[in-house]
């Protein structure tokens, strides 16, 4: 016997579940059944917290494109905080890489009309701790926005809960299974039923598909690590600044500056943890283009970020079991696409067809 009946009940309480959950809830009754006792407790509550349209691919660019207006004018009703901070971002070139700066305007100059090469000065007057003898050139693009990740998940949780529906944290969801059109979730906090369930679990999407016998969708959890050293003086503004070949970035991020290797170690689904020899590779690219000393290491962390091969999200109903949504492989943008892909995702489930996009779900087996 189940404890309620839900029409659909989301498993993972990240941007992912709560984004789609925010616009499902409009129409529907609609439980998010989370395993840790707080909401994004994993990636999302570990990101770079980064609004970048021209990011990954144009598949992401698009749906992050989807969530603009909800950013930039998020309902009132729900929150009284702006969700979009000034930010911009610099791609800066080093000795050799300005083909590579010239290959990367070129991609993303037609969807990031903002976007504008700008000099070696230019780079070093923005951030003065640049060193002369590496940057050789950059892109700067000042659209790119610092994300306030905890008004966007209060946001939602507070329109999920105003609609009738209902965040549930310590329910790790450890059965599935359907009977006749309605499937039954056994947590380890009671049991619920629903019509449909989206799995949204991050990193342990793929173990929550293979709980309602659902194999082959090939999801990769990546570790990515994070540092905050202490900062340079005046540093407040700047913008983000990311090296071309993707070895480095750095911004602003209080007490300090964080740091980024741009890591991507596979992993098995679990509570991340930064490693050692990551965070001192860290501290070496950030020493090889920046003049400031890494005195200490304030705050560190590690999260994971999970794609698919084509690093795109695999989004649709699994042909081979009905009900069962995914909504997964968010890799590292799945904070800023949550809302625009939360909304196309749950138009999909209401109207019961594909997404309207060039995600969809052309990648399931079957
Ligand atoms: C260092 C770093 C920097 C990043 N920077 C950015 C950025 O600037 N911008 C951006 O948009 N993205 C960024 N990302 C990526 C972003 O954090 C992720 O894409 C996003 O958080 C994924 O959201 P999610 O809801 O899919 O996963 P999660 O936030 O991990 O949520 C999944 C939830 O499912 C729950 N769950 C799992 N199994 C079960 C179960 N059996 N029962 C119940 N619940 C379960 C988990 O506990 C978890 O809370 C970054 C990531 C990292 C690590």
């Amino acid at each position: 016997m189940s404890d309620t009946h839900y029409d659909i009940a989301v498993i993972g309480a990240g941007a992912a579940g709560l984004g789609i959950a925010f616009y499902l809830s409009e129409h529907a009754h609609v439980v998010v059944l989370e395993r840790e006792e707080q909401p994004a407790y994993h990636s999302s509550g570990r990101s770079a917290a980064m609004y970048i349209e021209g990011y990954e691919n144009p598949e992401v660019a698009e749906l992050t494109s989807a969530g603009r207006d909800f950013f930039y004018t998020p309902p009132e009703v729900y929150t009284d905080v702006p969700l979009l901070h000034p930010r911009g971002g610099m791609t800066a070139a080093g000795p050799g890489e300005l083909d590579a700066l010239q290959r990367y305007l070129d991609a993303w100059q037609p969807m990031c009309p903002e976007l504008k090469p700008i000099s070696a000065d230019e780079c070093r007057e923005r951030v003065p701790i640049l060193k002369a003898d590496w940057v050789t050139g950059g892109a700067f693009d000042p659209t790119w926005l610092s994300i306030d990740v905890h008004a966007l998940l209060m946001l939602y949780q507070r329109g999920i809960k105003d609609r009738g529906g209902d965040v549930l944290t310590n329910k790790d969801v450890q059965a599935l299974k359907r009977d006749g059109n309605r499937w039954t979730i056994t947590t380890a906090g009671g049991s619920y039923e629903a019509d449909i369930v989206v799995n949204a679990a991050g990193a342990w999407a793929g173990v929550i598909g293979q709980l309602a016998g659902l194999d082959g969708i090939e999801l990769t959890p990546m570790r990515r690590t994070a540092a905050i050293i202490p900062p340079p003086e005046n540093s407040e503004d700047w913008p983000l600044v990311h090296t071309i070949g993707e070895e480095l970035y750095f911004k602003p991020e209080s007490p300090g500056l964080m740091i980024c290797p741009q890591d991507e170690t596979p992993s098995a689904p679990m509570d991340a943890f930064p490693e050692e020899m990551d965070i001192a590779v860290a501290a070496d690219r950030f020493l090889q283009v920046a003049d400031h000393p890494v005195e200490r290491i304030m705050h560190q962390w590690a999260g994971l970020r999970t794609f698919a091969p084509d690093r795109r999200p695999v989004v649709g109903f699994d042909p081979r079991a009905d009900g069962f949504f995914w909504l997964a492989g968010q890799g590292g943008f799945g904070v800023q696409t949550s809302p625009g892909l939360g909304e196309r995702a749950a138009q999909a489930i209401l109207t019961n067809s594909a997404v309207d996009s060039p995600i969809a779900a052309e990648r399931f087996v079957g």
